[in-house]
């Protein structure tokens, strides 16, 4: 079973267009809270939920344009994004940055996240957790 969170998450993957046969209807709590960015990255910030949260300096929760219609998605945030609070900074940002132009994005025309928000230690693999 889906809390809030998931349920935010879980449905930005799967939507749908309106009068596609999978169309999904969520709450209209969930349905706010789905536009409402502040309060997702509140969420985010607050979080306890995996043991990850004990050594992370900060949660990473995207950066860019919420309107995008490209997203980049990494794994989880490393050294220099746990440090600085934002995705791709690092080497790996430079290295994005790049491939985006040579797309020709900008990289403040689309938005950058990773599907976990806090650095595992000396960046070892998520965990099931
Ligand atoms: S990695 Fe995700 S689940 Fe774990 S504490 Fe950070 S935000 Fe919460």
């Amino acid at each position: 079973m889906l809390d809030a969170m998931g349920i935010q998450v879980w449905s930005r993957r799967q939507q749908r267009q309106p009068g596609d046969a999978a169309e999904i209807t969520l709450p209209d709590e969930a349905e706010e809270q789905l536009h409402d960015w502040d309060s997702l990255q509140q969420s985010v910030e607050n979080c306890n939920r995996c043991t990850i949260a004990a050594t992370r300096t900060q949660t990473v929760f995207g950066t860019g344009n919420q309107n995008a219609e490209l997203m980049i998605i990494g794994e989880a945030p490393g050294a220099d994004e746990d440090r600085q609070g934002e995705p791709f900074v690092g080497r790996a940002g430079q290295l994005l940055n790049q491939m985006l132009l040579a797309c020709g994005f900008g990289r403040e025309q689309v938005y950058i996240a990773n599907i976990l928000k806090c650095r595992p230690q000396a960046n070892r693999n998520p965990s099931p957790e």
